[in-house]
């Protein structure tokens, strides 16, 4: 009896598994380990436009060089879709912050986005305020006008005792296969609600101030820092004074100068700029038709803006370039897949993954808005009152929506996001391609990326699991997120892999299965 047991449950492993495509997988091998193109793409984008913050005119120009470049390797239907108002665009075209005394020296600063300009230079000794709370606030109420404020304590950098590369061992890649019992998200909905809330009071307190400019020290040291935004692309939200990230040791040369008294004075100038022409924002998409099966399609994707302070190279000029060389290649075999292969390349990631989901209302569905206030103040992937679905007739011909944007590190494995009966298939398809390092499936959810918009509305969307690299350590939204820190060999074995995933995808009898 036990045995006719295990006999019936492998013949339904095997019944849930496909069986890999094993000439056509040879074939994309082929050309994308022998023929890659990955870094021209990869250069093309990130040295030839640069950083690509939505809304910024560079986006624009990303947009279009990535529609022509789609249609050059002879993708069909490459085109910009709107996805409706975004609000506004932003650039800087000049920095410079300098200590002028008690030393001259030029300090490494960049303009957090969306913040106005210095309309000139701006001249004086430097106020330390502690701004993290509203009581912060009270207590500094009448004393900032006119003056450069720098908003917290220094944070010291200590010694790196841990190398900045990581690559997944084979006990850390098994670990992920383990499901998360109960998930650990960074910040609880309230504290979202709360870090939101005075991010806003604090931008219209230093405007009423009348503060000339607010400095905020970078994450990160050794020259590295993270720059995000101040402002608002909504043009209803406070702008707030000018405002601009000071990376860590040169802030705290600073702040250890004022501490002791000396005669510090900086000169802070830079230059911003508003678009506000035109309101809305495209993601870039283009196709390979189906044959027998060309009404289901199967989306591949990575987000094509950035942030601004470095050129957006891991995060995720890596995915855009994965992306659009796994279609080059599956285009350079001269294939005729069964079911439409389409790629989406997103804008608005950054600001809350704005492009994909809006495409998703858009062809696929939406969810009505919440009635409690409370929930409606999150971020929807926050939200626990789950809303009826509207479905738009492209539902039900999505099979599944492949999403790379962790760096630039190898794909080691897939998170299968809680949908049980896509793992076997899963598992059959990265059976060949184990000697590339492809061997995780795990059931476990991943969030913070586009496939979670198609997830949202009961599509299959899947994000891959990825080497970190330098991405945590150096790059993820830093200024030295530059072409340097990709690694061409990564990039080579994930265009491979998505190309074979998409191809396997778009060939199986079935389209993908669906969580219940
Ligand atoms: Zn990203």
């Amino acid at each position: 009896m036990k045995k006719l047991v295990t006999i019936l449950a492998f013949a339904a492993t095997l019944a849930a598994a496909d069986t890999p495509d094993l000439t056509m997988q040879t074939r994309i091998r082929e050309e994308g380990l022998r023929n890659s193109k990955v870094m021209e793409i990869a250069s093309g984008l990130i040295d030839g436009v640069g950083a690509r913050l939505t809304g910024s005119p560079n986006m624009r120009r990303a947009n279009e060089w990535t529609r022509d470049k789609l249609a050059e390797f002879g993708l069909a239907n490459a085109h910009l879709e709107s996805w409706g108002p975004f609000g506004r665009g932003w650039s800087y075209e000049s920095c410079s912050v300098r200590m002028t005394s008690p030393d001259v020296v030029q300090l490494i600063a960049v303009p957090k986005a969306w913040s106005a300009g210095t309309n000139g230079p701006v001249r004086g000794r430097p106020v330390k305020v502690k701004l993290e709370t509203t009581e912060d606030l009270q207590k500094a109420k009448g004393k900032l006008a006119g003056k450069i404020v720098m908003s917290s304590e220094p944070t010291a950098p200590k010694a790196h005792d841990e190398p900045d590369l990581r690559r997944y061992d084979e006990k850390e890649l098994s670990g992920i296969e383990q499901y998360d019992v109960v998930p650990k998200p960074r910040f609880t909905p309230e504290e979202t609600v709360r870090r939101r809330r005075f991010r806003r009071e604090l931008a219209q307190f230093l405007q009423d101030e009348k503060a000339a400019v607010l400095i905020e020290e970078g994450r990160g040291d050794f020259g590295t820092m993270i720059v995000q935004q101040s402002g608002s692309q909504k043009a209803t939200e406070p702008q707030g004074v000018p405002t601009v990230t000071l990376e860590a040791e040169h802030y705290d040369r600073i702040a250890r100068l004022l501490d002791a008294g000396k005669d510090v004075e900086l000169e802070v100038d830079f230059k911003t700029t508003i678009y506000d022409q035109d309101l809305n924002a495209y993601n870039t998409i283009a196709e390979i038709p189906g044959t027998d099966k060309k009404n289901e399609v199967v989306m591949l994707g990575a987000h094509l803006d950035s942030w601004h302070s470095g050129t957006g190279a891991t995060d995720n000029g890596a995915g855009v370039a994965a992306t659009m060389e796994a279609v080059r290649i599956l285009k350079a075999i001269g294939i005729a897949p069964r079911r439409t292969i389409r790629i989406a390349l997103w804008s608005g990631e950054e600001q809350g993954l704005l492009g994909s989901r809006a495409y998703v209302a858009q062809h696929f569905g939406s969810r009505a808005e919440p009635k409690d206030p409370k929930q409606r103040d999150l971020p929807l992937s926050m939200r626990t009152e789950k809303t009826p679905l509207e479905l738009k007739p492209e539902h039900a011909k999505l099979s599944a929506y492949f999403n790379l944007d962790n760096g630039t590190g190898r794909i080691r494995g897939i998170y299968s996001q809680s949908n049980a009966a896509a793992r076997p298939i899963f598992e059959s398809w990265i059976e060949p391609l184990k000697d590339l390092g492809v061997t995780a499936v795990t059931m476990r959810n991943t969030s913070s990326t586009d496939h979670v918009a198609f997830d949202e509305v009961g599509l299959p969307g899947f994000q891959f699991i990825q080497d970190q690299i330098e991405y945590d350590t150096r790059t993820h939204h830093t200024n030295w997120d530059t072409y340097e820190r990709l690694q061409k060999e990564d990039l080579m074995q994930a265009a491979t892999v998505i190309a074979t995933f998409v191809w396997e995808a778009a060939n199986r009898a079935e389209m993908m299965p669906r969580k219940p």
